[in-house]
């Protein structure tokens, strides 16, 4: 099927940043896609327009009730200089798992994939070029019906803005130190944890500003339920590596899907590494550590593709991990993922779609 938006081009095209400008999330391309929902008409009016402020009633349901989601993805320029996308019909499917959850009315995935490719083909000259950088997509949908009344809102806006970023890891990689949080949980069984929505991020915000206050760069948050099980780091999977097997903690309904977690399980199996998905307790993690088995441990994620931990702390101890250096599995992984985004390795797993 062929979908056709209107388009309305910038008079005013923006400056370009220079590589050394471009950090992450601050600068954004000049066009954006708009799509409304409407109850009883649907999803309609698809349209590529000026990047550009959006007027909303104050009484708008987001700004009271959060009824609201997210994706997070990047577009890459490829050595062959192609534009490529990394496995972004699984996002336009979380989404819509994210909008179930909320109860905001799916969206056509189709209908969203060509939109991006789209507005990316148009904003092409965005995507920076500069090794390890890309340009960062933030698909989202935010209830906008004026009303006060705690119910799904009859009126939604999706919509998809995009910021050139530089390289996450421009001084290299640097494993991080994490706390280990007890007083906070960021989701609990039942909850929102596994939908990409708003809130689920102000919540995380008290826990990380008492990390940092204590230099650590992030939370690793424990369940909800048993303050013992080990769900996500700050906004990241989290895997270890205990005596030669790779282990993450099983998807439950409070953790996030994420997409680099996936793929990352499927290299991991390709080469023969032997991974789990479980429960894993803190217990269970300290006690390895104090067995010298604990031999890796990484967060990972779209932005930073993965980030090795080189420290935890639980209880007021201090754990460090492989000398505080990445791992040999985690570089394996970087080094997989990052060279298929970039077209350096063969894409064995049909991830990448090319933007023609
Ligand atoms: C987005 C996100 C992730 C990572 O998902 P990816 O699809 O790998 O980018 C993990 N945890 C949380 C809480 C997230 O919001």
């Amino acid at each position: 099927m062929t979908y056709t938006f209107k388009i309305e081009h910038t008079r005013i095209p923006k400056q370009k940043p220079a590589t050394d400008q471009l950090g992450f999330g601050k600068i954004f391309t000049d066009h954006m896609f708009i799509l409304d929902y409407t109850e009883g008409q649907g999803w309609h009016d698809g349209r590529i327009v000026p990047y550009q402020p959006i007027l909303l009633d104050p009484s708008a349901m987001v700004f009271h009730y959060g009824q609201t989601v997210f994706e997070g993805m990047k577009a890459y320029i490829t050595v062959n200089g192609e534009v490529s996308l990394f496995r972004p019909e699984r996002n336009f499917a979380r989404l819509n798992a994210s909008n179930a959850r909320l109860c905001i009315p799916t969206i056509d995935e189709e209908l969203a994939l060509e939109a991006l490719k789209q507005l990316v083909k148009l904003d092409r000259d965005w995507i920076p070029t500069a090794e390890n950088t890309s340009l960062y997509i933030r698909p989202f949908i935010i209830a906008t019906e004026p009303y006060l009344g705690v119910s799904p809102s009859k009126k939604y806006q999706f919509i998809i803005i995009m910021s050139p970023v530089g390289s996450y890891y421009a001084e290299g990689i640097n494993p991080v130190k994490i706390l280990v949080e007890k007083q906070y949980v960021r989701a609990v069984a039942g909850g929102t944890g596994e939908a990409k929505t708003g809130g689920n991020y102000a919540s995380s915000l008290k826990a990380q500003e008492v990390a940092a206050k204590e230099g650590y760069a992030q939370t690793l948050w424990l369940d909800g339920r048993e303050n013992e099980y080990v769900e996500e780091v700050g906004s990241m999977n989290i895997f270890f590596k205990i005596n030669g097997t790779v282990v993450t903690p099983a998807l439950n309904g409070s953790i996030l899907p994420g997409i680099t977690r996936d793929s990352m399980l499927q290299v991991l199996r390709k080469h023969n590494i032997p991974v789990q998905e479980r429960r894993i307790s803190i217990t269970e993690i300290i006690e390895a550590h104090k067995q010298g088995t604990l031999e890796e441990s990484f967060g990972t994620g779209t932005a930073a593709v993965i980030s090795p931990i080189g420290q935890l702390k639980f209880e007021g101890t201090e754990y460090v991990i492989n000398n505080g250096e990445i791992g040999e599995v985690a570089q394996l992984l970087y080094d997989t993922l990052t060279g298929i985004q970039y077209g350096k390795l063969e894409d064995v797993y049909s991830w990448t779609v090319i933007v023609k």
